[in-house]
Order: C-alpha cells, then structure tokens, then sequence
C-alpha cells in the first residue's frame, strides 16, 4: 500500500441555549418534550408565517466567532438554502451564504498547530424524523419540536491531518462554547454534531485531493475517531487501485462499524441559495460589537488554557497537574471550591492540585460539589500527615540541598534548565518518598527564581 496523509475539514453544528427559538417565541427545551408540542405557524412552516430574528441568539453566534479569533463582519444577511426533505417543512432552510455574522479565525492545538476556522454563521435546526412501527405497519413520524432550534455552523479548513486532532479540536470548541455560556453543547442529545469532510493524499503532496467524503450522523468523540480510521482504509484501497473515490456523503453505522454511502455530494449551486426576502440584513455598529466583544473577554479567563498559568503561578502546580485540572470541568469545579469554602489550608493548595489531578474522579459520585471537596479535602489532608512532610521541612530540605549543589543552581541560572532534574533527584532522596516529585520540583522552581 502506497503511504497516504489524511485531508480532513470539519463541519460542527452547536444548538444554542436561547429560551426561545431561532425565528418564533416557541420555547426551545424540546429536547424530551412530548412531541410537536414546541410549534407553531413559524417553526411548521405554514404558509405566511414571517420569521422574527432571535437577538440572543445571533449574539452567541458572534461570540463564538470572536471567541475563535474570527472577524466580524459589520454587515451580514440571512439566505435561504433549498432542499426538498420532509423534517424541513417550508422546503428551505435560513442560513447564511456569502455574508455569515463571523469569518477566519482558528483554534491553536496544544502542539502548537493552528486549525483555520473558515466561517461561524447562523441557521435554524429541522425537525426529526423518527422510524417507529405503529399496528405493525413500519412508518416515518415527523416531529417539529427541534425545528427552528438557533444552531450555529463552524467551518474549518481542511487543516487536520489525523484523528486526534480532530478529536482535540472538538474537546476545545465544546469547552468554548460551554464556558461562553451559549450552549450545552451535549453530544449524547445530539445538540453538538459532526462532519467530517476526509480525503486522503499521497505523502509529500502539496495540493488539495480533488474528492472528499463526507460522514454524517456522528454523535461521539469516538465514532469520528473510528469512522476517520475506517474511511482511511476504504478510500486508500480505492487509490492503490487507481480509483478516485467518489464525491459523496456517507453515514457511520455503528453496529456495523463502518461508513455507508448515502448520496452523491450537493455543491452549493444545488441549494439555489438566494437572500432571505423576510429578514433586512443586519448593520453592526463598532460600539455594539465592542460591547460584546468585552463580556467575550471576559468569559476567556476562564477558558482551561487560560486558567493554566495561574494554578502555575499562584499556587506552584506543574504545567501537567494544572493542565489535568483545567481541562476537567469537575476538577476545576473543586479546585475552585476548595479555594472559595477554605477546605485545604492556603499554604497546601499547590500540593491539593497535585494530589487532585492524581485521584481517579467518576463524575456519578459527585452529587454536590461543596461536600465532595470536603470529603476529599479530608483525604488529602490525611495522607499529607500520615507520608508527607510539613511545608517548614519542605523548605529546609530544599534549601539544604540548593546549597550543596552550587555548580547544578549556576547552570540553572544560566539557562540549562535541566539541571533542576538532577536537584529533584538529590531533594527526593533526602524527602526518602515523603512528597511527590512534581510538588518538589515546582517547590525548587519557586526558591530558584527568588533566590
Ligand atoms: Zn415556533
């Protein structure tokens, strides 16, 4: 088999948690609500019924655009995209074509790698189709409740190269978008959904392949990872053989395990999209933008990548135990109470990191947060006694071995940042295992830069 790079771009909808829904003032919890019980005239499409735009919601559009680095644009518009399927009552979907509330921005992987966003625009869910048997007859119920849900479309460039970055990517936009406080973002509710576009292209090739697969109808981080695996397979048998693999849109079946071919991919020319006669375009003004662009700001300082360097810097966490816990909704929720309630003394709070990003956590246990921290604040407070050592002689030894070990603080000062292993390992020989590693090490970085 010749060796082949994955092309992948990805297409991610997010339902937005508005109370209302995209163009109506139908309540927008549907999801397990009795069906067709969330619609009226607007949202069933019924012929005259005129759509009213939802502020919220197109405000949580732009604030996912700017919390992705995009440009805003100061004048957008609506269009209609037309197709013909029964969940979409009016035969046309609002969308956004040539002019979305938000362009070019990009998410930066922890490797360092930028993942360009191509646009962040707005649109309307469609209703549901549910495949049921009623007296035995096997039938297609449609429910309406989703239709007219506020969803947002992020585009990226086809910038990923593998599996796990897709699934980075993915982990850090629903962490964006649930800190912004916009959506849930809840993939088993399928209120967070993907679509993959993947190509495959011969090692060293620099141009885009002229075919892509798109796979639709995956709800989890681990059905993408499997079917961009699969699809991997498929379409590199397909070019060994000298095929080009079709242009076309595949589903993940996940009691087969496999990807199956749909229908052949639309072009945009096939949805005759043209602008939405119903709804003006929109002119922002730069104050407006501004405005929100300040409560974006805001919201950022608690994204996980944000939060790193202060568990760093206030607290003495290495780089690993911080990023455990800033990328960890529960962790950080009882790092945070146990900061707020005073549960571990204040000096400690550096070791509690540690000992916090070390525990295994099943999200089940933790009915209330407050109660949990204490009791694991308890725990942590224990073994402190039992094996470790008061902070005084933490910081005698420390110092003890600093002094003995001039030539390995010189060159740590010089630049060689390595020395500072050699100085664990003289401290944790002293400590005889009475203190984690990663807690001496930050303990001896913090005394090396005061000293
Ligand atoms: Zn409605």
């Amino acid at each position: 088999m010749s060796n082949y790079t994955l092309v992948i771009g990805l297409e991610v909808h997010v339902e937005l948690t508005t109370k209302s829904k995209m163009f109506c003032g139908c309540a927008n919890d549907w999801f397990g609500a009795k069906p067709n019980t969330h619609t009226c005239p607007v949202c069933l499409g019924l012929p005259g019924a005129l759509p009213v735009p939802n502020k919220k919601a197109i405000e949580g559009c732009i604030k996912i655009g700017m919390a992705l680095g995009c440009d805003i644009p100061l004048l957008s518009k609506f269009d209609r995209k037309n197709y013909f399927y029964p969940d979409l009552a009016k035969g046309y979907q609002i969308s956004q074509y040539d002019q979305p509330f938000s362009q070019h921005g990009s998410i930066t992987l922890s490797s360092g790698k930028k993942i360009g966003i191509t646009r962040a625009h707005m649109e309307e869910d469609t209703g549901k189709l549910m495949h049921d048997t009623v007296n035995g007859e096997k039938v297609s119920l449609i429910d309406f409740n989703r239709s007219g849900v506020p969803l947002v479309e992020i585009v990226t460039e086809p910038d990923f190269t593998s599996a796990a970055e897709v699934k980075e990517y993915l982990q850090k936009l629903q962490q964006i978008v649930r800190y912004l406080g916009v959506a849930d973002a809840d993939m088993d509710k399928g209120m967070m959904r993907l679509e993959p576009n993947i190509s495959l292209r011969k090692e060293g090739q620099t141009e885009l392949p002229n075919y892509k697969v798109e796979v639709k109808n995956i709800n989890s981080f681990s059905f993408v990872e499997k079917a961009i695996a699969y699809e991997f397979e498929r379409q590199a048998e397909l070019l060994d053989k000298g095929e080009r693999p079709t242009q076309e849109t595949r589903g993940w079946d996940e009691d087969k395990k496999m990807t199956i071919s749909q229908r052949s991919k639309e072009e945009a020319a096939d949805y005759r999209y043209f602008p939405e006669p119903d709804i003006p375009p929109f002119v922002w003004t730069e104050d407006y933008l501004e405005s929100l662009r300040k409560e974006v700001e805001e919201k950022k300082k608690y994204f996980p990548e944000n939060r790193i360097p202060v568990y760093m810097n206030n607290y003495g966490m290495s780089n690993a135990s911080a990023s455990t816990i800033a990328y960890s909704e529960i962790r950080t929720n009882i790092f945070g109470t146990a900061v707020s309630e005073g549960t571990v003394s204040p000096n400690s709070l550096g070791n509690f990191g540690t000992y916090l990003a070390n525990i295994r956590i099943e999200p089940k246990e933790v009915h209330n947060v407050v109660d949990f921290t204490k009791t694991i604040s308890q725990d942590f407070t224990q073994k402190q006694q039992v094996t470790g050592v008061s902070d005084d002689e933490l910081q005698t030894i420390l110092k003890k071995v600093l002094d003995a070990n001039v030539q390995s603080v010189a060159d740590y000062k010089k630049g060689k940042t390595n020395a500072i292993m050699f100085l664990v390992g003289q401290a944790m020989r002293e400590l005889k295992g009475k203190a984690k590693a990663d807690t001496v090490k930050a303990e001896l970085e913090k005394l090396l830069a005061n000293s």
